[in-house]
């Protein structure tokens, strides 16, 4: 059952996605109880938003690798709750080589026991949050409204995870999906989407779900060219180099002046994509039989065709000319602008807070400057914070940031905590309880 409301509490998240979780998940665990935490979003669930978006792009594993997972403690390993599960050594072992990735469907059943277990639909407010004022008397904390300005609780201290902003299409895609003879054929590759046999189809961009796409199209036997503004990216496992993952080198890219960060960011995340031995065999064997072919290049011009769509592509080096082609799918990922996050721009706009680009220039501690303050936090987790913590986007990432502000939570208001042995039991309890659901869940296949 969800909370009633209006509803105080001592610390709320905005947002009800895979980061709600884990601030949740790892505010039970230190030691606060369901009512000192709120939970404001629609979705019965926190793995709703994403398990969406990853039915659409057809993952089956993480791109993560056994320490991304939904414990507030990293131990025991998603590998070796799996080992534990299936009683074999094989997760343990492709670990050892980081060739392991836990399954959609098994990542999404420990969500689910660490949602029931620590009651996180007990602190939810099923709706969105419209407006959010920073009040100092008698102590300071904010006063939170829904999109219809209506009271809906006050918290000490706020977490912003509200996720991504919309989808992104290049300009000239923007403009055709505006045609209803054109616009169902032109899609996103996190959009619903199906692919005929014998058809053809555009993929713009070469990460990881435009190569999810090319795959996909080469398997009901279509044909793809794989168009890209550049050369294709270099191979890697996951979206930042391994090392901006630890502390060491989060310390290392916090202390760059924010331009510098946002530049590396631009540098790191061009684009890039791990490379899976099924993917190639895949597209390798496409390629063999011609249904597979990359350019570089521009879509300049889209009209209605004969097999759907007629493109004029700006080639790079050689102009490709007109194609006629079933579709396009666009692997152009989402809009990264805090100011297309209507709740953002609103606070953006009156507290006047310093926006770069459309990042949100936030403190080292994920803190939105001028808000933020230790005995009554304002932080920003997700996709809004990957200028401070390069993976804020991933699980790994968000746990990061989730561990930081529920500790200095738990600091400000002097919480008591519990006991190293009560942490012990509770987290091999949980162990255990996802080692069985994954008993009934059927091994998804590795691709690495
Ligand atoms: C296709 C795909 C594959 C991915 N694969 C991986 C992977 O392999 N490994 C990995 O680590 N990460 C992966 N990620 C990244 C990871 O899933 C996301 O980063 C994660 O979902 C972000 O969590 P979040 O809580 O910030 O946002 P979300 O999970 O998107 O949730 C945000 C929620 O907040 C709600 N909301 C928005 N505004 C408000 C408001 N004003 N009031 C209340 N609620 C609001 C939204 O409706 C939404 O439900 C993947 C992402 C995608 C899209």
């Amino acid at each position: 059952m969800t909370a009633a409301y209006p509803r105080d509490s001592v610390l709320a998240v905005i947002g009800d996605g895979l980061g709600s979780l884990l601030v949740h998940a790892t505010a039970r665990y230190l030691g606060f109880d369901n009512r000192q935490i709120t939970v404001f979003g629609p979705s019965v669930n926190p793995v709703g938003t994403y398990q969406q978006f990853a039915h659409n792009l057809g993952q089956t594993v993480l791109r993560s690798e056994s320490e991304s997972h939904f414990l507030a403690p990293d131990w025991p390993t998603f590998a070796q709750i799996d080992a534990w599960s299936r009683r074999s050594p094989a997760p343990l072992w492709r670990s050892t080589r980081r060739k392991y990735n836990p399954g959609v469907p098994e990542i999404l059943t420990e969500a689910t026991v660490v949602q029931k277990r620590m009651g996180w639909e007990e602190s939810r407010v099923p709706l969105r949050v419209g407006w959010l004022q920073r009040e100092m008397e008698p102590m300071p904390h904010f006063v939170l409204y829904d999109e219809d300005a209506n009271f809906v609780g006050r918290s000490k201290h706020v977490m912003l995870a509200p996720g991504h902003g919309p989808l992104s299409f290049p300009p000239v895609l923007a403009k055709a999906r505006t045609d209803p003879s054109l616009a169902e054929r032109i899609v996103q590759a996190y959009e619903p989407k199906r692919y005929v046999p014998g058809g053809r189809y555009i993929v713009l961009g070469a990460g990881i779900a435009s190569v999810n796409e090319w795959a996909n199209i080469l398997d009901v036997g279509g044909s793809a060219l794989a168009l890209t503004r550049n050369p294709q990216p270099e191979t890697q496992d996951l979206n930042v180099p391994r090392c901006l993952f630890e502390s060491l080198g989060i310390d290392a890219y916090v202390a760059l002046p924010f331009e510098q960060r946002v530049r590396f960011l631009g540098e790191v995340l061009k684009g890039t994509r791990p490379d899976r031995r099924q993917w190639l065999e895949r597209i390798e064997r496409g390629q063999r039989e011609g249904r597979f072919a990359a350019a570089v290049g521009d879509i300049a011009e889209i009209e209605a065709g004969a097999a759907g769509l007629h493109v004029r592509i700006d080639g790079k080096s050689t102009d490709i000319g007109w194609l006629d082609v079933t579709g396009i799918v666009a692997g152009t990922g989402f809009n990264k602008s805090v100011l297309t996050i209507p709740l953002l721009r609103r606070i953006v706009e009156f507290y006047d807070l310093p926006v770069d680009n459309g990042r949100l220039k936030l403190q080292t501690n994920c803190g939105v400057p001028g808000l933020d303050r230790p005995e009554s936090r304002l932080c920003c987790m997700g996709l809004i914070a990957n200028n401070v913590i390069p993976h804020g986007d991933t699980i790994a990432g968000l746990k990061f940031i989730a561990r930081r502000f529920v500790s200095d939570v738990a600091r400000a208001e002097r919480l008591r905590r519990r006991s190293f042995p009560r942490r012990l039991s509770l987290q091999l309890s949980m162990g255990r309880d996802v080692a069985r659901a994954l008993r009934s869940v059927p091994t998804t296949e590795q691709l690495a």
